[in-house]
């Protein structure tokens, strides 16, 4: 008997109807498009359909627009930006301390982190596009910037994880002489840049209490 094949609405990937080859229905995965549409808008420079406003009036309502679509940006980060974070979060540190939780979701965590888009070709592997993007700086990026701030904490992170792992790999005249000098170094200049940035540092800690 020959296996019915169908067609994934969402990715066009051919999948057995039974589920039990990859992909299945559901296994691929993209943005929101609520979430995508609102900041395409937001960036957007939609011109006025039948083209009679002046210029004035054309400026005035783009103006008009943009501030209702900023008034709802409450609903996309509720529903959408804020949720995922919560849920990642714990997921990973549920995962990073259980070793039952490893063994069943590691394979599921590389298919997270390291793939490339399979649409978007030229991309970087998801994991280095997240990071790359929270943390990104460029030349004209004001020194109070905090992701100066965010880049340094993931430096430290760095730092803790070798000063951890480094006595168990290496003996101690490599540690001290040349671990912990270099590591130190490295986040001694991320600490350095990031000095204004930590200064500057400021959000209403009332808005959105943190619940986990
Ligand atoms: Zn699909």
């Amino acid at each position: 008997m020959q296996n019915k094949r169908i067609v994934c609405p969402h990715c066009k990937n051919v999948i057995q109807e039974d589920g039990s080859r990859y992909p299945r229905d559901g296994d691929c995965y993209k943005p929101e498009e609520t979430l995508v549409s609102y900041l395409t808008k937001l960036t957007g420079d939609e011109e006025d359909s039948d083209g009679t406003l002046s210029k004035e009036e054309q400026s005035e309502q783009k103006k008009k627009r943009q501030s209702v679509l900023k008034s709802k940006k409450y609903i996309v980060l509720n529903k959408y930006i804020f949720p995922s974070m919560a849920n990642l979060t714990l997921f990973f540190t549920l995962v990073a301390t259980s070793p039952r939780l490893r063994g069943l979701f590691d394979e599921d965590i590389q298919a997270l982190l390291f793939p490339e888009s399979q649409t978007n070709r030229g991309v970087e592997r998801v994991f280095e596009r997240f990071i790359d993007a929270v943390l990104a700086v460029d030349q004209h990026t004001p020194p109070e910037d905090f992701r100066f701030a965010l880049i340094d904490i993931t430096q430290h992170k760095i730092w803790d994880q070798f000063v951890g792992i480094g006595p168990f790999k290496l003996n101690n005249l490599l540690v001290n002489s040349v671990l912990l000098p270099d590591m130190g170094r490295a986040v001694s200049w991320t600490s350095f840049f990031a000095t204004e940035a930590y200064g500057n540092i400021s959000f209403d800690k009332d808005r959105r209490p943190v619940l986990f």
